[in-house]
């Protein structure tokens, strides 16, 4: 089989004069400027010589994905799933907040080998890890359908620091002046703990947000429902996020999806706020949505306005998030690409 042609889209001007082979700089530019602008064809790159527009035709692609299905719901909330030039597929993710401001939300893996209990993708397991590349595409292709986007979230499928190298060369091309040259704080990369990334990021010269899916600090519970507490201990995950605010000085988000029966009570909410104390946190304090093949239950609204009450008590800023995207699956922890779930 032949193999298919490499994409240009996610590469950086010097990149892409290296990868095309071009002895004149100013071209590799020009052809970076053309696919920012979100052009579809070479044809349409209009300043480049005849000849070159053919070598690039010949060898090159502007994208090595497709958008396989979009779909959108009236809360604007609007998800697509997009198939890899592998043939596998992918789900991403965009947002619209009430200010208008439109936020992407983008994978980094086909799949998930983090296993939460409560997340459809989990149950997917791992296929493999997304390119850097591959990541970029899920932003062009939402911005394409969409319009322009103003923040980037990396909580769609899969663990950002099972691919942290591949992630952090994504954020590089989006923030780079080189690249998109967006602000690093509008881009916020989410882990479910992964102590080795956080410390990674600690020392990456990146002023990028960090979201921590903590959901309980239980310790028994959480390695119950998040196997990652067995490698990466409560206590070594407080320690790492410690460090990462001494070096980055930057506010954490700590994301608690709340189950009923498992974290919703006042003693769990007083437990986690022990947890975080001594930490500059928010907690995103967000209803689970219910998924069909997982046997959880989302909490009661007497129990999630005790929980947050119990929060503030304890002086932890919360913000309580309301449902979206539950129509399309599409909303947190239910991303699940349904050919690729049992695949
Ligand atoms: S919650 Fe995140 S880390 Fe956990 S299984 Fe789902 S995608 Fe993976």
């Amino acid at each position: 089989m032949s193999q298919p042609k490499k994409s240009l889209t996610g590469l950086t001007a010097a990149e892409i004069t290296a990868a095309v082979g071009l002895k004149e700089r100013y071209r590799g530019r020009q052809i970076f400027e053309w696919i920012i602008k979100g052009v579809r064809s070479f044809e349409e790159m209009k300043n480049l010589p005849a000849q070159l527009r053919e070598q690039l035709e010949t060898s090159f692609t502007l994208m090595s994905s497709t958008v396989e299905v979009s779909s959108s719901a009236d809360d604007n909330t609007a998800k697509i799933a997009v198939r890899l030039n592998d043939g596998r597929l992918i789900e991403a993710v965009l947002l619209r907040d009430e200010n208008d401001r439109a936020t992407a939300c983008l994978s980094c893996q086909i799949g998930c080998a983090m296993g939460c209990t409560f997340c459809r993708t989990g149950r997917m397991g791992l296929k493999r890890n997304l390119s850097s590349e591959e990541i970029v595409e899920q932003y062009f292709h939402l911005r394409s359908l969409y319009g322009e986007i103003s923040n980037i979230v990396y909580m769609g499928m899969g663990e950002p620091f099972r691919n942290t190298d591949e992630v952090i060369r994504s954020v590089k091309f989006f923030t780079g002046a080189d690249g998109l040259g967006m602000s690093e704080r509008r881009i916020t990369i989410s882990t479910c703990g992964v102590v080795e990334g956080i410390n990674k990021l600690s020392r990456e010269n990146l002023q990028v947000r960090l979201a921590v899916s903590v959901v309980t600090a239980d310790p028994v519970m959480r390695s119950e429902i998040m196997p990652v507490t067995k490698t990466n201990s409560l206590t070594d995950l407080k320690a790492a996020l410690l460090n990462y605010q001494k070096h980055r000085g930057r506010r954490i988000t700590l994301e608690c999806a709340v189950i009923r029966g498992i974290n919703d009570s006042s003693a769990a909410a007083a437990q986690l706020a022990d947890w975080a104390d001594g930490l500059n946190v928010n907690v995103n304090v967000i209803p689970w949505n219910p998924a069909s093949e997982i046997d959880f239950q989302e909490p009661d609204p007497a129990g999630l306005e005790a929980f947050c009450r119990t929060l503030e008590r304890k002086k932890i800023p919360n913000t309580r998030r309301f449902k979206r995207g539950r129509g399309l699956n599409a909303a947190c922890g239910q991303l699940a690409t349904e050919l690729e779930k049992d695949g």
